[in-house]
């Protein structure tokens, strides 16, 4: 079956014989911080030359009350910093955040900027299941020599980091996979998640998971009619995806997605359907097994 609405998730998941989603790319932010995204948002127009209604734009407990209906059991809650001197904030507020939500794994991130090395170990001391970087929002270099030792602790560690890296939906800086490429050639064990799939840079994404044994995909708002899946997806997408099958983790950018959740699940059940060598095995990797794996849940 394939979820027409998000009240049908949870029998879309109870078919496929889950007991839930594992969502490794949602965004929980402080207040202050979150009225300001969806700000950004409300002139998306400027921004992005498209609308960019904020479908789940709710208080905190109520974005909760929605996740748990979908049936989503884990979730990585993301922060990012756009300036210095955010970080650690941040990773204090994620801390507090995820104690009261037990579907909520701890995460943390970065910016370049003197003392990162030392915050990023006592994140990864305190036992962070997974990293956010933001080089589009940040607009730094993922090449910065601040970050070389952030990268290999990463990479030591084994903790998936998702790194928002590619030019999609507009540029920034220092964004481009072939610029990501730098670092992963540097610490070529990095788990790297990379988010929206590398977009719009799909096939470079897939070689990327190719030749990389730590690189994956998130599905984050890929193949979606809002994001001219027809246009930015491969034609060979379903094909390729094939082959990297065990490396594509769920991720939907809840709650500030211009679409219900459920268009999420049914652009990833479309490319499943697509190829005899995906179906619903595919559809319980990617859903389930290897969010759950990167998080390190078990
Ligand atoms: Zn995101």
């Amino acid at each position: 079956m394939i979820p027409r609405s998000d009240a049908e998730v949870p029998a879309f998941t109870e078919a496929l014989g889950l007991p839930g989603l594992a969502d490794l790319h949602v965004h929980f932010l402080p207040d202050s911080v979150q009225r300001k995204v969806w700000a950004y948002f409300d002139e998306a127009s400027a921004h992005y030359g498209t609308e960019w209604p904020v479908h789940y734009r709710l208080p905190v407990d109520e974005r909760l009350t929605v996740l748990r209906d979908l049936g989503v059991r884990h979730f990585a809650p993301l922060v990012y910093p756009h300036k210095p001197d955010m970080a650690t904030w941040l990773n204090e507020w994620v801390r507090d955040f995820v104690a009261g939500v037990p579907e909520a794994v701890p995460t943390a991130t970065f910016f370049p900027e003197p003392g990162v090395g030392q915050y990023v170990k006592e994140a990864l001391d305190q036992g962070v299941r997974c990293v956010k970087a933001h080089v589009q929002i940040g607009g730094y270099d993922p090449r910065d020599p601040l970050l070389d030792d952030v990268w290999g602790q990463l990479a030591e560690a084994g903790v998936p980091v998702v790194a928002h890296c590619g030019n999609g939906p507009i540029p920034g800086k220092h964004t481009g996979l072939d610029i990501f490429e730098d670092v992963l050639r540097e610490h070529p064990r990095l788990v790297a998640v990379l988010a929206h799939a590398g977009l719009p840079d799909h096939a470079f994404a897939i070689d990327l998971a190719e030749r990389y044994p730590g690189v994956h995909l998130d599905t984050t708002m890929v193949g979606v009619p809002f994001n001219r899946a027809d246009e930015l997806l491969p034609t060979d997408w379903p094909a390729r995806l094939a082959g990297i099958a065990d490396k594509v983790a769920l991720g939907t950018d809840f709650p500030s997605i211009p679409y219900d959740y459920a268009t999420q699940l049914r652009a990833i059940a479309t490319w499943a359907n697509a190829d005899d060598r995906l179906g619903d095995d595919f559809l319980r990797t990617v859903l389930w097994d290897t969010p759950r794996r990167l998080l390190a849940l078990r």
